[in-house]
């Protein structure tokens, strides 16, 4: 019978093999908010890590609760630990990098019952964890007049990056969904620059508000749509967008950051 935890790579296609692991520890662990952890990583293993523009991604890999760290293995198609089992390994954006003291910050959402969520939470100083990226992040368009920036509580870090990162006079709009107030954050401060919070409906699927935002949003020729969030709702967005509104595909990036099980 299939154990269902455990995969024969011999029967899988090779893929490219992503970055490999870099092996770090926690330097410090921060509260941003009641909904969001701040954890510095650093190591030598960090050093030389790439930049790669706003909205990037790192694969974090941390240890399954109440086991050892484990550096996974690239088994030709997916990461494996030594046993056959996945690694707790999720994807977060490099909030900064600092190449001086090989530190790289990460923001991770206290959203509650998942691995890495749950680690953060109960993380000490020296708890050991690796990093593998980065993935590439947004090119900014030097033709749009206006950005549109989308998102839930996951891509606060990403939404700062991208504010700092478009040029005035871009101007840009921005849409936060949170599920309560207290897990706003702070972001960037330019003229040109429209910050909007929005409260999660508890009865509603997550990002709904989102979605009703983007009913009303005018998007012409010149505005570019960034979005990133539950993945069912985003691409909800990218659909409305593209078939309702006749936004070209390439005026939009629209990315799935979680996934409500269903
Ligand atoms: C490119 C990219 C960048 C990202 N950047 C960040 C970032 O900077 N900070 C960050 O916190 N996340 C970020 N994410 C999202 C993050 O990878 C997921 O939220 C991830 O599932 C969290 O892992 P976990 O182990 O805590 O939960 P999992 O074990 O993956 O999930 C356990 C359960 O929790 C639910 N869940 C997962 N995330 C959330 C959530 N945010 N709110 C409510 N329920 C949730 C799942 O549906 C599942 O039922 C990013 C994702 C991508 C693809």
């Amino acid at each position: 019978m299939a154990d269902c935890g455990v995969t024969d790579a011999r029967s899988l296609p090779t893929r490219t093999p992503p970055p490999p692991f870099r092996t770090v520890e926690v330097v410090s662990r921060e509260e941003l908010s009641p909904r969001m952890l701040r954890l510095v990583l650093g190591g030598k293993a960090l050093h030389g890590l790439p930049s790669a523009g706003p909205a990037a991604s790192v694969r974090l890999v941390v240890p399954w609760a109440g086991e050892g760290f484990e550096v996974p293995t690239w088994t030709g198609n997916e990461f494996l630990l030594s046993d056959g089992r996945r690694p707790a390994l999720r994807t977060f954006t490099p909030v900064e990098f600092d190449a001086d003291a090989n530190q790289l910050t990460l923001d991770i959402v206290r959203h509650g019952g998942g691995a890495i969520s749950d680690w953060a939470e109960a993380v000490d100083v020296g708890d050991a964890a690796a990093i593998s990226g980065p993935g590439r992040g947004e090119v900014i368009d030097p033709d749009a007049r206006r950005y549109i920036l989308l998102g839930d509580e996951t891509a606060i870090p990403a939404i700062r990056q991208m504010i700092k990162a478009i040029p005035a006079p871009i101007q840009i709009d921005t849409h936060v969904e949170t599920v309560s107030p207290d897990a706003r954050l702070e972001l960037p401060v330019r003229a040109g620059l429209s910050v909007t919070w929005h409260d999660a409906d508890p009865t509603a699927p997550p990002c709904s508000r989102i979605r009703d935002v983007v009913a009303t949003l005018d998007v012409d020729a010149s505005t570019r749509v960034w979005a990133a969030g539950e993945a069912a709702a985003v691409q909800a967005i990218r659909k409305y967008l593209f078939t309702e509104r006749s936004v070209p595909r390439h005026h939009t990036s629209i990315r799935g950051y979680w996934k409500v099980p269903r």
